[in-house]
C-alpha cells in the first residue's frame, strides 16, 4: 500500500465532512426538529472547521493551529455526546461540554506541551476517550429511548476508543516526531472521518427508527386513552381472530358503550367526559387478560377481544367491566355505567366486520332494555329483525334478551 499523504487526506475530507454535517444540520432544523440530529450535524461541521484551520495554519501560528485543532475536535466528540444525551430527553451541560476543550486549550498555552507529541496525544486521547466513554455510557446502561439500533453507534464509538488507546500506546512507545503540524498516523485521520461519518449515520437510523416507531404508534393508538384505535382493532384484530378460528379455539367480542355519556359532557364539562373516557380505558385494561386487545372505536364506544372464552366467560368479564365501572373513581354525579353487546366466534361469526356490527345490535339490545346490562347477540333471527326495523325507521325491541 502507498504512502498516505495527511495533509492530501485532511483536504479530501474536509468538503465531505462540512457537506455531511451541513445536511444533518438542515434535516434537523427544517425538516424532524431533533435535537440529537441537531448535535450530530453541528458535531460533522466542527470536526470539518477543525480540518480546515488545521490545514491552512502557516508553520509560524503552530500554536494556535494545534489549539484550534484540537479544541474543535474534542468539542465535535462533546457534541455527539450530548446529541446522544438528548435522545434519551436529557438536558445539554454547557459545562461539561465546555470543560474538555478549555482542559486542551489551557495545555496549549504552554509550550513544552505543544512541541511533545507525546503529550498532545496522550492528553487528546484521554480527553476523547472520557467523552467517547461517557457516550457509551448514554448508550449502553442508560435505559430511557433505548433502541436495538443503539448497537451500531455503540460499536463504532467502542472500536474508535479502542483505536485511540492503542495510538495513546504507540506514541508513548515508539514517540511522534515533534514540530509541525503532521500526523505521525496518516490513518488516524481518515479513522476520524470515518467515526465521526459513521456515528453521524448510525445516530441518523436511530432516530429514524424511533420517528418511524413513533408515528406508528400514533397511528394505530388512540391519542386520549392510550388504547388501540379502530384501524389497529382491524389490523390486530383480525390477525387474532384468524389465528384463534384457524386453532378451532373460541373467542369472544364485547361492544361496550357508556350511558348517557352526552349529558355528562353537557352537565360536567368536555374534559371531565375526556377524564370519564380515560378512567373506563382504564376499568377495561384491568378488567382483561393479558393476550385481551381493547380497543376504543369510536367517541365512547370501546372493543374488547378475548381469545380463548366462550359466552359464559364473556358475561362474566361484562359484568367485572360494570362492577368496576361502577365502583371507578372518576364517577361525576351518579355511578357510570355501560351497555355491553357481546358475540361468540366462531359460532356468531367468523369475520371482525361482522362480528362487530352483530355486537353492536346486541348492545343495542342493552340500551333498549333499560341500559348498565349486557346482551348476547341473539342469533341470525336478529339481523332480520334489524334489517326490518331499520326499513320501519325506529329501533329493535330486545328479541330474546339474555340477562348478564
Ligand atoms: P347512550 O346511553 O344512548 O349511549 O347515550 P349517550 O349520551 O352515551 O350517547 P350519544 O351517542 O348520544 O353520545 C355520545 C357522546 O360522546 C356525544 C359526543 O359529544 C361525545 N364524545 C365523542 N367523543 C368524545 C371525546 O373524545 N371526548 C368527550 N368528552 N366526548 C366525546
Ligand atoms: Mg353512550
Ligand atoms: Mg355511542
Amino acid at each position: 500500500m502507498g504512502h498516505l499523504d495527511a495533509r492530501t487526506l485532511l483536504i479530501a475530507e474536509i468538503p465531505v465532512l462540512l457537506l455531511v454535517g451541513g445536511l444533518i444540520l438542515a434535516a434537523a432544523l427544517l425538516g424532524r426538529r431533533d435535537r440529537t440530529l441537531g448535535w450530530t450535524g453541528v458535531s460533522l461541521l466542527l470536526v470539518g472547521l477543525g480540518f480546515l484551520l488545521g490545514v491552512d495554519a502557516p508553520g509560524s501560528a503552530w500554536q494556535q493551529s494545534v489549539t484550534r485543532f484540537g479544541a474543535l475536535l474534542i468539542l465535535a466528540h462533546a457534541c455527539i455526546w450530548t446529541g446522544v444525551r438528548a435522545f434519551s430527553g436529557k438536558p445539554v451541560r454547557w459545562l461539561w461540554i465546555a470543560v474538555g476543550p478549555l482542559a486542551w486549550c489551557a495545555a496549549c498555552q504552554w509550550p513544552g506541551f505543544v512541541l511533545s507529541g507525546v503529550a498532545r496525544v496522550i492528553t487528546y486521547g484521554l480527553l476523547v476517550l472520557a467523552y467517547t466513554g461517557a457516550t457509551l455510557w448514554e448508550l449502553g446502561v442508560e435505559p430511557r429511548g433505548k433502541t436495538r439500533l443503539a448497537v451500531l453507534p455503540f460499536g463504532i464509538l467502542l472500536l474508535h476508543g479502542l483505536l485511540t488507546f492503542m495510538r495513546m500506546l504507540v506514541t508513548i512507545l515508539l514517540g511522534p516526531e515533534p514540530g509541525r503540524l503532521r500526523f505521525d498516523f496518516p490513518m488516524a485521520v481518515f479513522e476520524g472521518m470515518l467515526f465521526f461519518i459513521g456515528v453521524a449515520f448510525a445516530i441518523l437510523m436511530m432516530v429514524g427508527a424511533r420517528a418511524e416507531r413513533r408515528y406508528r404508534h400514533a397511528a394505530l393508538h388512540d391519542a386520549l386513552t392510550g388504547l388501540a384505535n379502530r384501524r389497529a382493532l382491524f389490523e390486530q384484530g383480525g390477525d387474532l381472530l384468524r389465528d384463534v378460528l384457524a386453532q378451532r379455539r373460541p373467542l369472544v367480542l364485547l361492544m361496550c358503550d357508556l350511558d348517557r355519556f352526552k349529558r355528562i359532557n353537557d352537565e360536567h364539562g368536555h374534559e371531565t367526559g375526556d377524564r370519564v373516557l380515560a378512567a373506563f380505558a382504564g376499568v377495561l385494561r384491568r378488567a382483561v387478560r393479558t393476550g385481551d386487545l381493547c380497543a376504543r372505536i369510536g367517541g365512547e364506544e370501546f372493543v374488547v377481544l378475548a381469545p380463548n372464552m366462550d359466552a359464559e366467560g364473556a358475561l362474566g368479564l361484562a359484568e367485572r367491566i360494570r362492577d368496576q365501572l361502577r365502583q371507578c373513581e372518576c364517577r361525576v354525579c351518579e355511578p357510570l355505567s355501560a351497555s355491553i353487546g357481546i358475540v361468540c366466534a366462531p359460532q356468531d361469526g367468523d369475520d371482525l366486520g361482522i362480528l362487530l356490527a352483530r355486537a353492536d345490535q346486541a348492545m343495542y339490545r342493552a340500551k333498549d332494555a333499560g341500559r348498565d346490562c349486557a346482551r348476547l347477540w341473539a342469533g341470525s333471527a336478529e339481523d332480520a329483525t334489524l334489517a326490518a326495523v331499520a326499513r320501519g325507521g325506529g329501533r329493535c325491541a330486545s328479541q330474546h334478551p339474555v340477562d348478564a
